[in-house]
C-alpha cells in the first residue's frame, strides 16, 4: 500500500467513531478564567480592602478561598475535558508557580504560601489521577473503534469500515471501483470440513487476498475488505480503464483459485465476481454496493467468472414493480395473511400455518414466492414476518377469548429476522399483547439457519423454547444440513418439503426417502409433518410410513381468516 494510501485509510477508520473533544473556544475561556481568579487570589491575600456584600462589610482577604477554589476547578476541567493538552498545559501552569511560592516563603518569610504549595501539589496528584484514568479510557476506546472497523476472523476491515472508505472517496471526488467477490459452495465445506476448517480457509484467503493488494503489481491501489459469511469487498483506486480493473480483478481471482491446504487437505476455491464503477454506475454508497453485488449474483448466474454492473441486471421493471409494492404494503399497513390448516393423520385439525398475503395495485394477488425474496434483497423481511406474526396472533387471541380452543399457529421467520438482537422481544411483546399463550406458537424457520448461523440460531431458539413456543424446521431436505446439526438443533417439529412428497410416489426409492426423513425425525424426537399433500395415493403412502401431520390442499388450501375461524368452530 502506497504512504497516501495508507493514510487515506488510517484516515477513513480513525474518524469513524473518533472523539469528539470539547471546543477550543471553551478551552480559552477556561484558561482566561483561571489567570483572572489567580490574580484575585494573589490581590485578595495581601488587601486590607473590606467590601460590601449583601450590605454587609467583608474583608476581601475572606474572598481567597472562593477564588482559589474557582482557579482549581479550571485546572480540573482543563485535564477533564481536554485530556493530554489540558493535562500539560495544566501541569506547566502549576510549575510555574513553585518559584515564586518558594521565594515567598524562603526569601519574604510570607508562611501563608505553605497553602499555596499545599494546594498546587493536591492540584497535581488530582490532574495526574484523572491523566492516568483518562489514557485507560482511550486504550480501552481505541480498542473499541478499531473492533468495530475490524473484522475479527480475518483481520480485515469490515463492512462497516468499507461504506465508510467510499463515502470518504465520493467525498473526494475520486473514480474508483467497487467488487464483491463470493465464494463459490463455500457452504459445502463448511459442512463437510466442520466450520473451524472453514474459518483457517478464511483467513488464509484474507491474507493472501490482503498481500495481493499491498504488493501493488495489480498498478491500482487496493483496500480488501471482508463482508462476513464467504464474502470479500474490494475498492479498487487509479482505475482509469475497465481494462485495468479487470486485469486487477483477474489477479485476485487467480491468488484465490490457487491450491490452498489446510491441515494436509488441498482445497481448491472459486469464485463469482460482480463490480461497478463511481461515477459512472452509480453516484452514492449504498447504490456502488448494491450494484457490485447485483453484478455478483449476475455473474454467479450465469456462470461468469468477472462482470461489470449493467443496467439490465436490475432493470427489471417486474422486479422494480414488486419491490414497489412491499414498500408499499408495509407503509399502509395492508399486508396480510391467510391460514393453511394443519391435520394430525387422523383428519383432526392441529391448527394453521399463517402465510403473507400481498396484492398489487391492479388489485392481483402477489406471490409470496415474488415478495419474500424482493423483501429479503430490500433488506426489510423482518417487518414483513413482523407484521404477519402480530395480525395472525391477534386472530388467535381473539378466538381463544371467544371459543377456548387450543389449536396452534405456525408462523414463519426468516434468518434476518431471527438473526435480530430484539426478536426476543417482539416474540414476547406479540405475545402478551394478543393473549396467545406460547405453547400455541410454532415458528417456522428453514433449513439454511441451521447452516448460516448455527451457534446464534440455537441460543435464541433456546430461548424461545424457555418461553414455551414450539419450534418447526421448514423445507426440510431442501438445505444442505447434515445430522450433527439436526440433532444439535432443538425443534419440535419437522416440515418434509413439498418437492419431496410431489416425488414421493414415483418410485420406491424416493418414497422410501421420504420415509427415511420420517423416522429420522422420529428418532430425534420431533413431529413430522408433510407439506403440498395434493392427492389420495400420497395420503396414503404417508399414511403408510408413519407421518404424523399433513399440510396440503387435498385437506384445506390457505383461507382467509374468518374461513378459518368458522373451520375451528365447526370442528370444535
Ligand atoms: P412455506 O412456509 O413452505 O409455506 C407453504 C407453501 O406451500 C405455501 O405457499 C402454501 O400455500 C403452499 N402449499 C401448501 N400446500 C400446498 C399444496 O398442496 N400444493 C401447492 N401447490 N402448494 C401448497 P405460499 O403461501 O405461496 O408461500 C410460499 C413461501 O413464502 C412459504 O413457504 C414461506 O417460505 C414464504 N412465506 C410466506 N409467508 C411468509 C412470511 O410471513 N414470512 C416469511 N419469511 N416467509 C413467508
Ligand atoms: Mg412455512
Ligand atoms: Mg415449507
Amino acid at each position: 500500500m502506497s504512504k497516501e494510501q495508507i493514510k487515506l485509510t488510517e484516515r477513513t477508520l480513525g474518524s469513524i467513531s473518533a472523539n469528539k473533544r470539547a471546543s477550543w473556544l471553551w478551552f480559552a475561556v477556561l484558561l482566561l478564567t483561571y489567570f483572572i481568579t489567580i490574580f484575585f487570589v494573589n490581590m485578595s491575600v495581601r488587601s486590607e480592602a473590606v467590601i460590601l456584600i449583601m450590605g454587609q462589610p467583608t474583608p476581601l482577604r475572606l474572598l481567597t478561598g472562593a477564588f482559589s477554589s474557582v482557579a482549581n476547578m479550571c485546572i480540573i476541567f482543563l485535564v477533564v475535558f481536554y485530556r493530554r493538552t489540558g493535562f500539560i498545559v495544566a501541569l506547566v501552569i502549576m510549575l510555574l508557580q513553585f518559584p515564586s511560592l518558594l521565594a515567598s516563603i524562603f526569601v519574604q518569610h510570607n508562611f501563608t504560601s505553605i497553602s499555596g504549595i499545599c494546594t498546587t501539589l493536591m492540584n497535581m496528584a488530582a490532574m495526574i489521577i484523572i491523566d492516568r484514568n483518562n489514557i485507560s479510557i482511550d486504550n480501552y476506546q481505541n480498542r473499541i473503534r478499531s473492533q468495530a472497523v475490524t473484522d475479527g476472523l480475518t483481520g480485515l476491515p469490515n463492512r462497516f469500515a468499507v461504506n465508510e472508505f467510499i463515502t470518504d472517496l465520493i467525498h473526494r471526488g475520486e473514480r474508483f471501483a467497487v467488487a464483491t467477490f463470493d465464494l463459490d459452495n463455500f457452504k459445502n465445506i463448511n459442512n463437510t470440513m466442520g466450520h473451524s476448517t472453514g474459518d483457517m480457509i478464511l483467513k488464509e484467503l484474507a491474507n493472501r487476498l490482503k498481500k495481493n493488494a499491498d504488493d501493488e503489481k495489480t498498478g491500482t491501489l487496493d483496500l480488501i475488505a471482508y463482508n462476513g459469511g464467504d464474502e470479500f469487498a474490494l475498492v479498487i483506486r487509479e482505475c482509469d480503464s475497465p481494462d485495468k480493473i479487470y486485469r486487477t480483478l483477474a489477479s485476485y481471482e487467480a491468488v484465490l483459485e490457487d491450491k490452498m491446504t489446510i491441515d494436509d487437505c488441498d482445497y481448491y476455491l472459486s469464485s463469482s465476481i460482480g463490480f461497478s464503477v463511481y461515477p459512472e454506475d452509480a453516484d452514492n454508497t449504498d447504490e456502488i454496493l448494491s450494484h457490485a453485488n447485483t453484478a455478483m449474483y449476475e455473474a454467479k448466474r450465469s456462470g461468469i467468472k468477472i462482470l461489470r454492473y449493467n443496467k439490465s441486471f436490475s432493470n427489471d421493471d417486474h422486479l422494480l414493480e414488486i419491490e414497489r409494492c412491499v414498500r408499499y404494503a408495509l407503509d399502509n399497513d395492508t399486508l396480510f395473511f391467510h391460514l393453511q390448516p394443519q391435520y394430525d393423520i387422523s383428519h383432526n385439525l392441529r391448527g394453521f400455518e399463517a402465510l403473507a398475503r400481498m396484492k398489487g395495485p391492479d388489485g392481483n394477488m402477489i406471490s409470496p414466492a415474488d415478495f419474500i425474496p424482493a423483501a429479503e434483497r430490500m433488506g426489510i423481511v423482518d417487518q414483513i414476518d413482523n407484521a404477519v406474526f402480530r395480525k395472525s396472533a391477534m386472530f388467535l387471541g381473539d378466538l381463544i377469548k371467544q371459543t377456548h380452543t387450543d389449536i396452534s399457529l405456525s408462523v414463519n421467520v426468516s434468518v434476518k429476522h431471527l438473526m435480530r438482537n430484539d426478536f426476543l422481544d417482539e416474540v414476547r411483546d406479540i405475545l402478551d399483547t394478543c393473549g396467545v399463550p406460547a405453547r400455541q406458537i410454532e415458528i417456522e424457520i428453514t433449513e439454511s439457519v441451521m447452516i448460516d448461523s448455527v451457534d446464534k440460531a440455537i441460543e435464541c431458539i433456546n430461548e424461545l423454547k424457555k418461553m414455551g413456543v414450539r419450534i418447526a424446521i421448514d423445507d426440510f431436505g431442501t438445505g444442505y444440513s447434515s445430522l450433527s446439526y439436526l440433532s444439535e438443533f432443538p425443534a419440535d417439529m419437522l416440515k418434509v418439503d413439498k418437492s419431496f412428497i410431489d416425488r414421493m410416489n414415483e418410485s420406491d426409492s424416493s418414497r422410501q426417502y421420504v420415509s427415511a426423513i420420517i423416522s429420522i425425525g422420529h428418532v430425534m424426537n420431533l413431529d413430522v409433518i408433510s407439506e403440498g399433500v395434493e392427492d389420495d395415493d400420497q395420503l396414503d403412502t404417508l399414511k403408510e410410513i408413519g407421518c404424523d401431520y399433513i399440510q396440503g390442499f387435498i385437506w384445506g388450501r390457505p383461507m382467509e381468516a374468518d374461513a378459518a375461524a368458522e373451520l375451528v368452530t365447526k370442528t370444535a
